[in-house]
């Protein structure tokens, strides 16, 4: 079996001139880290559960990306964070949404999956489940990074409440919030055994009401893994990929329609989402090893391993075809 791990750190306006040469270091550098923990675990004949559960941990656990630490401010100058995960053998699924004192999301999703009673737990009945499964949490302060500091800041004083990190005019003048553009990680797997899997987590967009909730926590929307199709995780416009299931309707037009994971993931990505105003993309893998990653946003940032291959790693928008284009570089 091909067992294979993708991962993303979010997508939206992100350009080559965006980035200097050494804050693209440090974005590839952390994809790197990541894709090693998830390429480790399936290497060593672990499950697709596993590799994505360690990938988004450790997404989360790195300040440049818009979860865990480095999330995003809501209105209120607090964060509220959303995570979900998906086992593609058995449907099995769980999600947290609107936690605050959690350090590691991804883990309370999982912990609500393998408890097995329910799906999606949220605010404060998710935060006494976890902490009563025994994962740690944090003070508020834990989560603040000045980038995404300054772009709530920005995003307040321009009166822009409900900004996207994804809005490219309103990012356009400003520099100080480069690396905290994007929002959302995630991560897609197949193992050994031929199960997908897939994890989403994310601090949701900068400014957001208190209480909103994202596509990223709702299995279907931005998260969802069945074996008999495929392994997908979103990012981008919360608020479209709910209204179409977009991570849902990759595997059901792969199912209903007959049609390849590249072709659904076209459907979804380039056609559907952008009809109703849809910025951002989506990794997927589907049973055979076939990974996609289409985004009609400017970038995003995304990386790819297989068990037993080199490791690569990519950022903005591909010029030719995705794998030939001379960005998308092994690591
Ligand atoms: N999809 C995420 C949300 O709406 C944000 C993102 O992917 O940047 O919460």
């Amino acid at each position: 079996m091909n067992a294979v791990i993708a991962i993303h750190g979010g997508a939206g306006t992100i350009t080559r001139e965006d980035l200097s040469a050494a804050q693209e270091r440090d974005y590839r550098a952390a994809l790197e880290h990541v894709l090693l923990g998830g390429q480790g675990i399936l290497e060593r004949g672990g499950s697709a559960l596993d590799a994505v559960t360690e990938a988004v941990f450790r997404l989360e656990e790195c300040p440049l990306f818009n979860a865990g630490k480095g999330a995003v401010f809501t209105h209120a100058g607090t964060h509220e964070l959303d995570a979900s995960i998906m086992d593609g053998r058995s449907l099995a699924a769980g999600a947290v949404a609107c936690v605050k004192s959690l350090r590691n999301p991804i883990l309370a999703a999982r912990r609500v999956m393998e408890d097995g009673r329910h799906v999606l737990l949220v605010g404060e009945g998710a935060e006494a489940f976890a902490r009563d499964a025994g994962l740690e949490t944090v003070a508020p302060g834990y989560y603040f990074t000045e980038a995404r500091y300054a772009q709530w800041r920005r995003a307040l004083a321009e009166g822009r409440s409900g900004l996207l990190d994804h809005d490219a005019q309103a990012l356009a003048a400003r520099p100080e919030a480069i690396g905290a553009r994007m929002g959302t990680v995630g991560a897609v797997a197949l193992d050994a055994q031929g199960n997908l899997a897939a994890a989403t987590s994310t601090g949701g967009v900068t400014d957001k009401c208190v209480g909103r909730v994202g596509d990223s926590p709702l299995i279907g929307a931005g998260c969802y893994a069945n074996n008999r199709s495929a392994a997908v995780s979103c990012t981008g416009t919360g608020e479209t990929f709910i209204r179409l299931l977009a991570a849902y309707d990759v595997g059901a037009l792969m199912e209903y329609r007959g049609l390849a994971l590249a072709d659904a993931c076209e459907i979804v990505v380039m056609q559907k989402l952008p009809a109703i105003g849809g910025l951002g993309g989506l990794i997927a893998v589907d049973a055979q090893g076939t990974v996609c990653m289409p985004f009609n946003s400017e970038g995003m940032y995304r990386g790819e391993a297989r068990a037993g291959g080199a490791r690569a790693t990519a950022i903005y928008r591909p010029s030719a075809a995705p794998r030939a284009a001379e960005e998308w570089r092994p690591a």
